[in-house]
């Protein structure tokens, strides 16, 4: 029996909660002024917040669609993706707590993404690696 069995790998630790049935997004919240930032910050950014102590939050899992472009081209490195190259959308999501996010667009059709639409994140394969694992990524997808 071929006891090869591929992982599933974050493409970089502490992005998302993996393992996870529900993946979520890890930013940073300030416990001062309440801004929140994603990725990750060791401290805030806000220049009018004066105390700047953080903590780790996870952010909602549904945002709006606050403006997209098309990849047509395969994204040089160090830049992956999988092969064959299909063109695919980037988004900048909009989550309730106000921030901005920019993502891979997963949908089947690039005509059926809207300024404004709702999405919510998925996990989902960005590459395969040398040892055949699948690399995964968050992404966001359409609501139906
Ligand atoms: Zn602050």
């Amino acid at each position: 029996m071929d006891a090869k069995v591929a992982k599933k790998v974050p493409v970089v630790e502490g992005l998302f909660t993996w393992p996870a049935e529900k993946p979520q997004l890890i930013g940073t919240r300030c416990r001062t002024c309440g801004s929140v930032f994603f990725p990750k910050k060791v401290a805030c950014n806000n220049p009018a917040c004066h105390e700047k102590k953080v903590e780790d939050v996870l952010l909602g899992t549904r945002g709006k669609l606050y403006s997209f472009t098309i990849q047509y081209y395969p994204p040089p490195p160090p830049f992956r993706y999988s092969e064959p190259f299909t063109p695919y959308g980037i988004g900048l999501v909009e989550l309730p707590e106000g921030v901005r996010i920019a993502g891979i667009l997963t949908t089947g059709d690039l005509n059926e993404i809207k300024i404004g639409m709702d999405v919510e994140l998925v996990v989902d394969k960005l590459y395969e690696d040398e040892e055949g694992n699948e690399v995964v990524t968050y992404k966001f997808r359409p609501v139906k």
